[in-house]
This record gives C-alpha cells, structure tokens and sequence, in this order.
C-alpha cells in the first residue's frame, strides 16, 4: 500500500515535471523569436545644415533616403524645422508624405528651451505648426531640439502643457546617438576631398549605431525587465544619404522589425512619468 502510494506520487512528480519543462520550452522558444521592434523617427527636415549644400545636391541626398526608406520598406516620421522650408524643400516634403512617411513639429527656428523663454519657445512651435499645416493631418507630434526639455521645472511644465493643450503628443527617444556629429566629421572629410576619412568615418558611424543600439536594448531589458517598443532618432544628412542602407541591412540582419511611430507609441514606456528636469538631452529610458 505504502510502496503504491510512493508510486503514484512520483508519477504525478513525473507528469507536472514534464509539464513544467514544456512550458519552459514554450517560453524560451517565444522569447527568442520576439523580434525587437523600432520605429525610426528623422530630425531636422527638410535637411540639417541645409545652407552648405548646393540646391541639386540636397534635393538629390534627400531622395537618395528616400530611396533607401522604400528599399527597406520603413515608413518614418520627419520632425520639420519650419523656417527651413521653402519652394524647392516644401517639394521634397510632398514626395516625402507621398511615399507614406509622417511629419512633425520640430519648431520654426530650432531653439534651446534652455536658453529661450517659455512663450517665445512656445510661440515658435506654433509658427512651424503653420508652417507645416499642408502636411500634418490626423495628429500633431512634436520633438523638442536637442531633446531639451527645460533646464528648471517652470519651463519643462511650461512647455508640456502648452503641448498638451494644443493635441500635440511628445515624442521621445530611446536610442539616442551623435549621428550629427559624425555627419559633421563626414561632411568636413567630403570637403577635403579625403577619400581615406570619408570612408572610415562612415563604418565608424555605423558600428556607433550598433553600439548604441546594443546599449539601449540592455538598459530597457534591465529598467523594465522587458522589451520596449524602441524609437530612433537619426537625423536628415548626407551621411545617412549614403549609410543608411547598411544600418537598415544591419538591424534586419539582427532580427529588428521595423515598426511605425504610431505602433511604437502603444508601449507603456512612453506614459510613464519621467523624473528629469535639468538642461541636457538624453535617451527617454534615462529620463525615467
Ligand atoms: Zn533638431
């Protein structure tokens, strides 16, 4: 009697055992084939630093990320500065709405929240808002230059409660990166007619997104014990006319689903509260 108890108990040991391995499995199994998800948002549109450039060679960089975008398939969001816009970069704007992509208010003239008045930074956002209104149309984002979002709390509530008020939703960032930079670097090297430093600041510029990205996807695994829903800002630039096919390739390569700004936004992440207040820019996941 007593061995068949014995018995019967380490079969049902047996059986919840082997259940509990095949949920292991399955949960295994699920979490490597999530595919981490990224929405990639462009800043300074129509084109940064857009007065060094001869007219036909922007235009021409310009489509050439256009052309990227389509191969990849990635619809994006272009934050616009307002005062840049004119005949000949509000063109380039209609084929960037035609070709599907989003645009937002990045404000008329690109200030510093941390060195402008809290009505005058506001009064600008508003004038790129008209500036734009031919191709914004179900909703209004915005995003702050530089990330800025106010160096004391009067102008970081100052400005988000204008942006609420007016339907304007914020939108953050968690791969932060210096693609600017390199781009500057870049740009120097191409005037120079430095073939040699064109060429090495351009992989350098691609193994610098592939850290960053490494760096991000860990701190939001370990701050949220998850993966986010991860938005990219890159900025519109000759560098990325030319390298930003092999970032796309890489992060295909990688198993990254590209994802649009809107699905991005459904991620919890970016409802939380953040708790920074001070001057610099940075990732959203170390703001919260
Ligand atoms: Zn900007």
């Amino acid at each position: 009697m007593l061995r068949l108890k014995s018995c019967t108990l380490s079969l049902s040991v047996r059986a919840m055992l082997r259940v509990w391995l095949v949920v292991c499995i399955l949960i295994c199994t699920s979490t490597a084939h999530a595919a981490k998800e990224l929405a990639v948002t462009i800043d300074d549109l129509p084109f940064l630093y857009g007065r060094y450039l001869p007219d036909s060679v922007e235009s021409e960089r310009f489509r050439d990320i256009l052309k990227i975008l389509r191969k990849h398939d990635v619809k994006v969001i272009g934050f616009v500065v307002g005062s840049r816009i004119d005949a000949r970069r509000g063109q380039l704007l209609d084929e960037f709405e035609a070709e599907g992509h989003v645009v937002g208010n990045h404000t008329f003239t690109h200030p510093d929240l941390n060195t402008t008045s809290v009505d005058w930074y506001n009064d600008d956002i508003m004038k790129c808002e008209k500036a734009i209104e031919k191709w914004v149309h179900e909703a209004k984002y915005f995003r702050y230059p530089f990330l800025h979002q106010g160096p004391n709390e009067t102008k970081d509530l100052g400005v988000a409660r204008f942006l609420a008020a007016h339907g304007f939703t914020n939108v953050p960032v968690t791969i932060d990166n210096a693609d600017w930079h390199y781009n500057k670097e870049y740009a120097a090297a191409l005037k120079g007619r430095d073939s040699v430093g064109v060429d090495s600041i351009g992989r350098a510029y691609i193994v610098h997104i592939q850290e960053m990205s490494g760096r991000f996807d860990s701190l939001a695994v370990a701050k949220l014990h998850r993966d986010v829903k991860h938005i990219l800002l890159i900025h519109m630039t000759e560098l990325n006319a030319v390298y930003l096919d092999q970032l796309l390739t890489w992060y295909e390569e990688q198993g990254w689903k590209f994802i649009t700004l809107t699905e991005a936004l459904t991620d919890p992440v970016y409802q939380m509260q953040d708790s920074y207040i001070g001057p610099n820019g940075m990732s959203w996941l170390l703001r919260l």
